[in-house]
């Protein structure tokens, strides 16, 4: 059935008629018209009721006049209900393992009959109960979907992706780049050392221009980073109530989860991101499990008698002596969630008396970023994590290679570590995109003599910071 079938089984607004369904909403099977509600076939207008062929009378003749004539029913002239294709329809409507609907118990009557809400005499009343939530469908009913074993209403179970493709062998020059490192001059060593020391009010400036520079001698460290975009896709069954919008049909099997095309604009690309669809082929309309199609149940914070105990005196009609003001004695409450009609909405349909169902995939990306640092001085690791340099190679695409050919060994090695670390450390999830980065960060390592002191520090980063654990010449500003 295509989609302009289904919408020509569908009821005109207002339904048709004798249905007896709100606007947009079908009768489900068992509430058709009952037999003999329409007239048979062939059989209307009943017989006699229309003048036998060639015996109207004819307009020269004075006639009848044309409202005299039977009208036939409006919704036979523009809508004739199509009983061969009566839904529900397969497909679409509800399956053949669902559970039964049974006739409720007239859940509409019940509440139009209600009386005014008012205990008997000796009654036990309870306090209030819960409210209403919705509920899902019993398991068991929903189908049985290849490639979606284990499917819950909870979610929660990632589908592990499919195995990545294998990669061509990695080019053994990938990455050789050029490092340059800038050493600086003695002048301009004492120039940073100023900036460092103006920086401590009790340091000397005095070493600035007095110390001896024996050597500077560039030890760059390197940062290689890698960062991995992954996809996670989850899968659930759904539901939503159905107020009669078209269904696509069921066409064949479902796509697996991860055969659906799922795309990231660029800009989206190495962020934390979700998004939720819809699986094709797996929708499904049934009537509603918890109130069997009627549109109502009974309320669950009065238990359906439509009044809960007085929460004033508790149900004892009397309060610090006196007759109960709140309740005025009859120990009772209207219940404020259905008014006294004992039944309410159902939650589970929404009062639509039918659900359309399923699989809710929900695709998770996350942005996984290492850091590998090489360091060979004695400068802190995390002083280099922080410091600005300079970018020496970048490489981005589905899936990256290691950087078999850059020129320091520990960053190729770094690189294998890492790729390798993130194709196999999230099983659940598939690499969408990589991209990876060596930054080369200036550390000069400074030798001097100072008086009879010598020693070594560092200058490090973009920035020229300077790292001088025993500045030679300080001062006591601080007061024991
Ligand atoms: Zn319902
Ligand atoms: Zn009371
Ligand atoms: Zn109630």
């Amino acid at each position: 059935m295509n989609p302009q079938d289904f919408a020509n089984v569908h009821p005109p607004p207002g339904g048709y008629g004798l249905y007896n369904v709100s606007p947009g909403q079908y009768p489900l099977q068992g509430q058709y018209p009952p037999a003999g509600q329409y007239p048979p076939a062939g059989q209307y207008p009943p017989q006699g009721q229309y003048p036998p062929a060639g015996q109207y009378p004819l307009a020269q003749y004075g006639g009848y006049a044309p409202q005299q004539y039977p009208q036939q029913p409006p919704m036979y002239a523009e809508n004739p209900p199509q009983y061969s294709q009566g839904p529900p329809q397969p497909g679409w409507a509800a399956s053949a393992s669902a559970p039964p609907l049974e006739k409720p118990e007239s859940a509409r009557q019940v509440a139009g009959l209600a009386a005014p809400p008012s205990p008997k005499p000796g009654e036990e009343l309870e306090a209030e109960g819960a409210d209403r939530t919705p509920t899902t469908p019993p398991l068991d009913s929903m189908a049985k979907l290849p490639g979606y074993d284990g499917l819950s209403f909870e979610g929660g179970g990632a589908r592990p992706p499919p195995p990545p493709a294998a990669m061509p062998p990695p080019p053994a020059d990938h990455g050789r780049v050029a490092v340059q490192h800038h050493v600086p001059t003695q002048a301009e060593v004492r120039e940073h050392l100023a900036a460092f020391v103006s920086e401590h009010c009790c340091y000397s400036k005095g070493p600035v221009t007095d110390m001896k520079i024996v050597s500077v001698t560039p030890v760059p460290a390197l940062k290689y980073s890698l960062d991995t975009m992954t996809e996670k896709r989850i899968t659930k069954w759904e539901f939503l109530p159905w107020r009669g919008e078209p269904v696509p049909p069921v066409t064949g099997p479902p796509p697996g989860p991860w055969d659906v095309m799922v795309t990231l604009e660029p800009h989206q690309w190495f962020q934390k991101l979700q998004s939720t669809l819809e699986i094709p082929n797996t929708q499904s309309v049934r009537g509603c499990h918890d109130c069997k199609g009627e549109r109502d149940v009974r309320c669950t914070r009065c238990r359906g008698r439509g009044y809960t105990r007085c929460t004033s005196c508790r149900g004892h009609s009397s309060h610090h002596g006196g007759n109960c003001s709140f309740c005025h004695g009859t120990r009772s409450r209207r219940c404020l969630c259905c008014h006294g009609k004992g039944m309410v909405d159902c939650p589970t349909c929404q009062a639509t008396g039918n659900i359309r169902c399923f699989v809710q995939m929900t695709v998770v990306w996350a942005c996984h970023k290492d850091m590998k640092v090489v360091e060979r001085t004695d400068l802190p690791d995390d002083f280099i994590k922080t410091a600005v340099g300079d970018e020496v190679f970048r490489g981005e695409d589905v899936r990256v290679y290691p950087l078999l050919g850059f020129p320091d060994e520990q960053i190729s090695a770094g690189s294998v570590e890492l790729i390798k670390k993130h194709q196999t450390q999230w099983q659940d999830e598939r690499i969408f995109r990589q991209r990876h980065s060596v930054e080369s960060v200036p550390v000069n390592c400074v030798v001097y003599s100072y008086g009879s002191k010598e020693g070594t520090f560092f200058i490090y980063g973009n920035g020229n910071k300077v790292h001088f654990p025993d500045y030679p010449s300080k001062c006591c500003c601080v007061i024991q």
